[in-house]
């Protein structure tokens, strides 16, 4: 019969999960895990402060890692499972919402929709290039009119002679005014369509979003079309519907169920440290029970959405996971890790409120997490309809 064991749980592995990865994943997740605490760590809250992201630097090193577009095969990426590409997510994340943004939006939104949909002659030229971080992608899907219905967008395309005219504007676009292509979804009379945009042609502009109190260590921007002439060969030749941006929106999903376990283990390890340290009363504010059970639901929430998180990534690499599943799962992880960086943030108290600890800019930058690629209330629609059978999105 197999017994109890009695070894102590590890605090910050309370579950064993570190069992069920295989030894090339843990080095990845170290590999990761040594870059976050080396070089985002100890800059990025002043980068958040400030406002800004050292694009050039971070997209040169985040490639020579090997992180750009990771789990697509071929054309210079690196071609790993979707569980490792979710564990790298987790470990930037626990850097900062940002910086697993700026590596969602280049691998899973802009270069995933050039690997799939594009001609062997556009992942040829973009794809190697993008994944070393030479050049940088953004993804242009929402309006300012548009947002949880992206398919009422009025972006257009229109056919003149073998060119396409693009008009029209999007709006909240990660990377877009750092960005050297955007993949841009218009409308157009065969359909929605994907065109590669350089950002250098003339009628583009991408004026930046200032003022943002959330992810503020990643750059937000307008995109602007004034008849934007593009040659045919800047058309993703594979799609011509919706399910061309719905289908990176999957992949960029699939990664924020980890990343958000990322940001909510930060919070809990950062509590829990504080918590053994700060005194009050004449003893660690750990010993109160009232702290002791916010750590522990820090952590079993913590615990819990990476097992979810790990089996959805098993999943996907299995080629059996759904979108509804990857819906179940930024839904659930990020609102729980938007909870456990509120309670984290409580433990700390006064210090709390500051740059200098971690839980409240990670606080912050959930609220977007808890918005983009499709808000909590969207994902609810989109399980609600799996099990009812019944649409209630109009
Ligand atoms: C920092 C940041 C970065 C982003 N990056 C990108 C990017 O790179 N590319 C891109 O294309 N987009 C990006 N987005 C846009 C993001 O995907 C949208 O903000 C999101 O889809 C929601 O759209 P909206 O903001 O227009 O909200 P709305 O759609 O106007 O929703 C407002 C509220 O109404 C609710 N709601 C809407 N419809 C329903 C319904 N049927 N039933 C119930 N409730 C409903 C929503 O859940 C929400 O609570 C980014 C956003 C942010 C904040």
């Amino acid at each position: 019969m197999s017994e109890i064991s009695f070894d102590k749980p590890d605090p910050h592995d309370f579950l064993g999960i570190d069992s069920l990865l295989s030894d090339e994943e843990k080095l990845l997740r170290g590999t990761v895990r040594d870059f976050v605490q080396k070089e985002i760590l100890p800059e990025v809250g002043d980068w958040w402060e400030a406002g800004e992201l050292p694009h050039k630097d971070l997209a040169k090193t985040i490639g020579d890692i090997g992180l750009l577009g990771m789990h697509l095969e071929g054309y210079g990426c690196a071609g790993t499972s979707a569980t490792a590409y979710g564990l790298a997510c987790l470990e930037l994340e626990a850097g900062d919402s940002g910086i697993r943004s700026f590596v969602s939006v280049q691998g899973s939104l802009a270069m995933f929709p050039i690997w799939k949909f594009g001609s062997e002659e556009q992942k040829n030229e973009w794809l190697p290039r993008m994944a070393t971080g030479e050049v940088i992608g953004c993804f242009g899907l929402t309006e300012a009119d548009s947002g949880s219905d992206p398919s009422s967008m009025r972006t257009n395309a229109k056919r003149d002679g073998s060119d396409w005219i693009l008009n029209g504007s999007k709006m909240w676009i990660t990377n877009g005014s750092i960005a050297d292509i955007a993949v841009v979804w218009a409308r157009t009379d065969e359909g929605v369509r994907g065109f590669i945009v350089p950002t250098d042609t003339p009628g583009f502009s991408a004026p930046e979003i200032k003022k943002k109190a959330s992810l503020r260590a990643s750059v937000t921007s307008e995109l602007l079309f004034d008849n934007v002439r593009l040659p045919d060969e800047f058309v993703l030749p594979g799609v011509a519907s919706m399910r061309g941006p719905l289908s990176c929106l999957n992949e960029a999903r699939f990664g924020i169920a980890f990343g958000a376990m990322g940001a909510a283990r930060a919070c809990y390890e950062a509590a829990l440290s504080y918590s053994k340290e700060r005194e009050q009363f004449d003893k660690p504010i750990a010993s109160f029970q009232l702290t002791q059970r916010k750590l522990v639901e820090m952590m079993v929430a913590v615990q819990r959405g990476t097992l979810i998180a790990l089996h959805l990534g098993r999943r996907k690499d299995a080629g059996t996971l759904t979108p509804q599943q990857v819906s179940f799962g930024k839904f659930d992880n990020v609102r729980n890790a938007l909870e456990v960086a509120r309670t984290a943030r409580s433990v700390l108290g006064a210090n709390g409120i500051t740059l200098e600890y971690a839980p409240m800019r990670h606080m912050a930058n959930l609220e977007t997490v808890f918005t983009y690629e499709g808000t909590n209330e969207i994902h609810t629609l989109i399980m609600g309809q799996a099990i009812t059978g019944i649409e209630a999105f109009s």
